[in-house]
Order: C-alpha cells, then sequence, then structure tokens
C-alpha cells in the first residue's frame, strides 16, 4: 500500500519505519523529527497524503490534529482512509472524522497502549473508532505496528476506550503507591507486600506488571531510576482528557479527579516532569499525613 505518516517522533517513527520494513511505500512529514529508515522525506503533511492509500498520523494533542487535517484531508484522494493514531480528546477526534467523511474518505481513530518499546517492536495495542469498512482497509497496518486491534464502535469509541483504560490506570497506580508508602511506614517489607498484593484482590497492572518499588516485581522504570518508561507528563495529558469528556458527558468521576489533581501537583509543582508515572512512590514515600 502507499502510506502518508504524519508525525515522525518517539512513536511515529518506529511505527512507520516498521510498516517500510513490510514492504510498503511510506512517504513521511515532521515539522522537526527527520524520517527514519526506509521512509522518503517529502516537505508538507500534504505532500504525504497525495496518493496515499491510507494516511497515518501520530501528532502531540487534538488542536495540532486538528490544523494538519486541514491540509490533508483536502489533498487525500476519494476512498482513501485517514487514521489518526494520536492520543487526543474524543471532541477532536469526531470533528476529524466528520469532516473526512463528509470529503468521500473513510476516517479511524486508532490511539495506542504500549508506549515506545511497543512501537518499535511492533506490539502496540490499537482501540479503534469508526466504520468496519475503514477498519477493514488499515487493519493489516495495524497488524504489523500492533498485535491487538479492537474495533470498539463509531467514530470517538477508540478514543474513549484509550481515556477510561488510563484513567483506571493513574488511579490504581496512585493506590499502588500510596499502599506501598504505608506499607514501609508499617514496617513491611516490600518484597513481602509485593508477594501478597500480586496474588490477591488489590493486584492489578500496575503492581503485577509495572511494579513502582524498584528491586521488587518485574523490572519496570523503578529499576532505571524511575527514568521513563511512560512519563508523568504524558499520564496528567491523558487525565485531564478523560477530565475533559466527563464534564462533556456529565459523568461522575471522582478518583479520575483527584489523579489528575496528584499529577498536576508531581508535575507541575514539584520534580514529576520528566520522570515515569510509578515515580509517585518516592514522592508518597517522603511525605507525611500532616
Ligand atoms: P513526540 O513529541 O515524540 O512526536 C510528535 C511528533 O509530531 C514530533 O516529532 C513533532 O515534531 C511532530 N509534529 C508536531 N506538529 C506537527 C505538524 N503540524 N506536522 C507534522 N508533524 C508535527 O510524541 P510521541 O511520544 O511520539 O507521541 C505521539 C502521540 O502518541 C501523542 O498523542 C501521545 O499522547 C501518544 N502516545 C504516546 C506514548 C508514549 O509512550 N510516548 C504512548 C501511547 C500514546
Amino acid at each position: 500500500m502507499k502510506i502518508g505518516f504524519i508525525g515522525l517522533g518517539n512513536m511515529g517513527a518506529p511505527m512507520a519505519a516498521n510498516l517500510a520494513k513490510a514492504g510498503h511505500e511510506v512517504a513521511g512529514f515532521d515539522t522537526a523529527a527527520p524520517a527514519p529508515d526506509g521512509v522518503r522525506a517529502v516537505d508538507s503533511a500534504a505532500g504525504a497524503a497525495a496518493d496515499a492509500d491510507v494516511v497515518i498520523s501520530m501528532l502531540p494533542n487534538g488542536q495540532i490534529l486538528r490544523a494538519v487535517a486541514d491540509q490533508v484531508i483536502p489533498a487525500m484522494r476519494e476512498g482513501a482512509v485517514f487514521c489518526d493514531c494520536s492520543t487526543v480528546d474524543v471532541a477532536s477526534a469526531r470533528t476529524v472524522a466528520e469532516q473526512a467523511l463528509a470529503a468521500g474518505l473513510g476516517a479511524l481513530d486508532a490511539p495506542v497502549s504500549g508506549g515506545i518499546g511497543g512501537a518499535q517492536a511492533g506490539t502496540l495495542t490499537f482501540m479503534v473508532g469508526g466504520r468496519q469498512q475503514d477498519f477493514d482497509i488499515v487493519a493489516p497496518l495495524l497488524d504489523i505496528m500492533g498485535q491487538k486491534a479492537v474495533l470498539c464502535g463509531e467514530a470517538g469509541a477508540g478514543q474513549s476506550a484509550k481515556i477510561c483504560n488510563n484513567m483506571i490506570l493513574g488511579v490504581t497506580m496512585l493506590a499502588t503507591c500510596e499502599a506501598f508508602a504505608l506499607a514501609d511506614k508499617l514496617g513491611l517489607d516490600r518484597q513481602k507486600m509485593f508477594d501478597v498484593v500480586s496474588t490477591s484482590s488489590g493486584a492489578s497492572w500496575s503492581i503485577n506488571s509495572y511494579c513502582p518499588a524498584p528491586g521488587v516485581g518485574p523490572q519496570s522504570p523503578a529499576d532505571n531510576d524511575y527514568k521513563p518508561g511512560f512519563a508523568a507528563e504524558l499520564m496528567l495529558k491523558d487525565l485531564r482528557l478523560a477530565q475533559a469528556a466527563a464534564e462533556d458527558v456529565d459523568a461522575d468521576t471522582p478518583m479520575g479527579a483527584l489523579a489528575t489533581e496528584q499529577y498536576k501537583t508531581f508535575v507541575e509543582d514539584e520534580d514529576g516532569n520528566g520522570r515515569d508515572f510509578s515515580a509517585m512512590l518516592p514522592r508518597f514515600a517522603a511525605r507525611s499525613r500532616h
């Protein structure tokens, strides 16, 4: 297939490279980052889109996505599919999809889970919103970049699934970190704490697969001085998207709201910026109740 790839950053570059490696013809555009091996660099978003069967974008936020869509959609040929893989607000995803459909194109929102490691290894999970017929066209490409793609519903459903998942993740990570800090103060050994919780009802991905305590459980960013991994500021971004969506549809999400506040303080007022989101454990460990 002919693919236009827009946004060749930490995630986009390895994703585009994997498509090229699999034999697809990939034209890439980024305002700053270079094109990875196998990807032909072009000098505009519209240039990447012209001729493409599928245009994939991997951009920082919804505002940039909307601006890029304004350039790309008119340049795409009829019947082609615009597939945005960025994590953005549900409203932007729906607006861009409507714009693409009105222009005779297909459209998918297909945010990912799995991080930079998953992008490099081609093991991402895609959560997708849009029409079945568009999903069927893009699915072979998602298979190359990832290990699983779930069509979750109509336009915006992919972003909805992503922010709900990450809201749970933010909340369980905070709960796990504060529980480890409490266990420390109760004199409980961290390894014993892990052994019990990871096989008891307090278990979650946050402790079992990404344990925030160094030297305990599987290898995780905690074992690498909390270098991300998944940076606290990216968790804050996703929690804010969840809160904005909750506001839009009048959903009561008190735990998500509290997690947003905690990560906001950590990133903006403390030393959380640039640290992994599991660095909440040393933060809680250094704090006291009063
Ligand atoms: P990044 O900042 O490394 O990459 C974004 C790229 O977009 C940059 O290279 C930037 O130059 C480019 N860009 C910005 N404006 C542009 C424009 N107008 N036209 C073309 N290119 C433009 O970010 P990333 O880590 O690759 O993340 C991309 C998206 O994936 C984000 O929405 C993020 O939330 C999501 N995501 C990231 C991770 C992760 O672990 N990094 C995991 C899951 C999802």
